[in-house]
């Protein structure tokens, strides 16, 4: 499925599969997740992707042929491909253990093609195994939602009591499981009269939910901000205690609204979250199946991709949309 120009819909093209460069791993697509920043890409909120573009970062399948330096994985390993797809290793960022604010990162599904395919290829060092209690629709939106959404979490700091989050779709879903189950106590924000939402919230082990609009019964020492609407930061500030901290963990958002010094007063931060670490993956990737996170899925067919981004911006996905790819004569395809 790919993207010829932003603010177009995604078009179905039958292309050669991509050969592995030596550090790559040829990878048979099963699932990828659809994550709000495809459709920020999309919809031509992010410059400069790469065109035309294959889109897709939270992907799941099997390494069907390594690259000749390629040696991490076996052929017909499972493994995870994330946002982060490459980066230099030599600037000061990835130098000092920052390699997410890299100089010259790609990142797939944006600078490189991504998972909306039957097959893409990925540098391996960047490619995660991926624990085994998962089913390939299920572990996808762990890939993005959960990886990204879990060093916006861990960012808010280790003596978090009382934590909000603010946008309760693929990523809110998943952190507040881990939150919960480390004994945070967790306070949902939906858009204002989502009933569904807040209901979804609390099944998942919050224990107050409500709309970004309402005051939450205690003050929040730590605000997670996972909607697009700058109006949220001013809210998440507004509910925080003193020292507080509110993480903004989207790639693109609205302008954030003017507000008094006084909410920002004593010492509260506000911060965002750029892309991810691999360690960010493994750590997360090793909690997942401890707590364990279940995530919710809307399953959509590869060639249905445009449907499921249409869901998302509607806001009409509970949880995370998932494209699964069906497997068709694809031992032909690999003998070119
Ligand atoms: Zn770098
Ligand atoms: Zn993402």
């Amino acid at each position: 499925m790919v993207l010829e120009a932003p603010r177009q819909a995604l078009r179905a093209m039958d292309i050669p599969v991509p050969r592995p460069k030596p550090e790559q791993v040829l990878v048979r697509v099963h699932a990828c997740g659809v994550c709000r920043t495809d459709l920020h890409i999309v919809d031509g909120e992010l410059g400069q992707p790469k065109l035309p573009l294959i889109p897709g970062h939270e992907i799941v399948g099997t390494v069907a042929l390594a690259g000749e330096r390629a040696g991490r994985f076996a052929v017909g390993d499972r493994v995870g491909v994330p946002w982060l797809g490459y980066t230099d290793g030599v600037c000061r960022y990835c130098r000092r253990g920052q390699e997410n604010l890299c100089d010259h990162p790609l990142f797939t599904g944006y600078t490189i093609d991504g998972g909306y395919a039957e097959y893409t290829v990925a540098y391996e060092d960047y490619c995660f195994h991926l624990p085994a209690s998962y089913g390939d629709t299920e572990v996808a939106p762990l890939l993005c939602a959960g990886l990204i959404g879990y060093r916006t979490y861990r960012l808010a700091g280790e003596h978090v009591e009382h934590l909000g989050i603010y946008g309760f779709g693929a990523a809110g879903h998943i952190i507040a499981q881990v939150a919960a189950h480390q004994g945070k106590r967790v306070y949902a924000f939906t858009r204002p009269g989502d009933v569904q939402g807040q209901g979804f919230a609390r099944r998942l082990g919050a224990v107050w939910a409500g709309g970004s609009d309402e005051t939450p019964p205690h003050p929040l020492d730590a605000a997670l901000i996972f909607a697009p609407a700058g109006a949220l930061v001013v809210a998440a500030l507004r509910a925080t205690a003193k020292g507080g901290m509110v993480v903004s963990g989207g790639i693109h958002m609205s302008d954030i609204p003017s507000f008094p010094y006084h909410l920002l007063w004593e010492e509260r931060i506000i911060r965002s979250v750029a892309n991810l670490t691999r360690q960010d993956g493994e750590e997360f990737l090793a909690i997942a199946p401890q707590v364990p996170v279940r995530t919710a899925v809307q399953v959509f067919p590869l060639e249905e991709a445009n449907e499921a981004l249409s869901c998302l911006r509607r806001g009409q996905v509970e949880g995370a949309a998932v494209l699964k790819v069906a497997e068709r004569g694809n031992a032909d395809i690999l003998r070119v």
